[in-house]
């Protein structure tokens, strides 16, 4: 089957690319391995996606994004690329069955947040355990939390729960913070953070609902337990791009290097949402994203 665009990946950034490029009079055919939504099918309730003032399911993100773009063309395939060749003419999408071919490439494989690895963490995400404070805080509202963590994303997020959450522990593998120190100060100075430095988590207590978060200190050797009934997780994010590491241009942290239209390196190839280098990674980012690549890619088919 050959398309004028490929997206590959179909959460809020693929979708909303397939939506504008089929709106946009092109045929567009997006790959998805297992169901619309990305991540945020995951999430039980999106509170801060603009026009819900009750939130949405998570799930209905993607389902509702693609029924909207299906109804202008766009073509869904259940389908896992297992391969791409982006530097050929057209390019190339190789799937456990056959080859498909497109005229540009969207890349929207998304992020996935880094994980622990202690016991009961899988079991708990959800129910105490988030990997995302500004989607999950507000559910910890008067309540205290710790965010494990020594990078910016853990800081920021400590300041973000300190204005909500009655307190905020810093629970940190070493003494000295990878976080900007600006941010590193001012969490400093707010009086409901507190910090555990040189202390690992080792696991969690509660049955079905986070009540505290067990670490243990490196240099006494001594456990304890953190009466907090929610844990942001904040170690960093894994990029999706074991497809194309070594076809595109990815930054230090592993994401895909794009410009303000989402271009790669490689002509008629693009990237949208959480697998770029991007400041925020949120829906509603994904989306606008999405958006633009889409806009970009519509622009090369049409020279090209
Ligand atoms: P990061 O910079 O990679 O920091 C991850 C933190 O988690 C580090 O402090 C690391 O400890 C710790 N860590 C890693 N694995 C761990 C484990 N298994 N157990 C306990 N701790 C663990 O990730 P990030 O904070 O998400 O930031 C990612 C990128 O986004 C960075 O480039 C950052 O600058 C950028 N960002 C910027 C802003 C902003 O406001 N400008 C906000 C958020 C993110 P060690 O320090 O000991 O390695």
């Amino acid at each position: 089957m050959h398309s004028d665009i490929a997206i590959i990946g179909g959460g809020p950034a693929g979708l909303t690319a397939g939506l504008y490029a089929a709106r946009g009079g092109a045929s567009v055919t997006l790959y998805e391995e297992l169901f619309p939504g990305g991540q945020i099918a995951k999430t039980p309730l999106v509170e801060n996606y603009p026009g819900f003032p009750d939130g949405i399911v998570g799930y209905e993100v993607g389902s509702t994004i693609q029924k909207q773009a299906e109804k202008f063309g766009l073509k869904v395939e259940y389908a896992g690329a297992t391969g791409l060749v982006l530097d050929e003419t057209p390019k190339r999408i190789l799937l456990p069955d056959r080859e498909d071919t497109a005229k540009a490439v969207i890349l929207c494989m998304g992020a996935h947040a880094r994980s622990l690895g202690i016991p009961r963490e899988d079991e708990l995400t959800g129910a105490g355990v988030s990997y995302c404070a500004t989607c999950d805080g507000a559910f910890f509202k008067g309540k205290a939390v710790a965010v494990i963590g020594g990078g910016d994303t853990a800081i920021s997020d400590a300041l973000y729960l300190s204005r909500f959450c009655t307190s905020v522990t810093v629970v940190h593998r070493r003494d000295e913070f990878r976080a900007a120190s600006v941010l590193v100060e001012k969490s400093k100075e707010t009086p409901n953070i507190q910090f555990a430095l040189s202390c690992i988590p080792l696991s969690f207590t509660g049955e079905k609902q986070v009540e505290g978060l067990e670490i243990l200190d490196k240099k006494t050797s001594i456990a304890r337990v953190l009466p907090v009934s929610g844990v942001f997780v904040a170690v960093g994010i894994k990029p999706q791009t074991d497809l194309v590491k070594d076809l595109v241009t990815l930054n230090e942290g592993g994401s895909i290097v794009t410009d303000e239209l989402m271009k790669t390196n490689i002509p008629g190839v693009y990237a949208a949402g959480d697998i770029r280098n991007t400041p925020l990674r949120q829906v509603i980012t994904a989306c606008a994203d999405g958006a633009v690549a889409a806009t970009a890619a519509l622009e090369f088919i049409a020279c090209h």
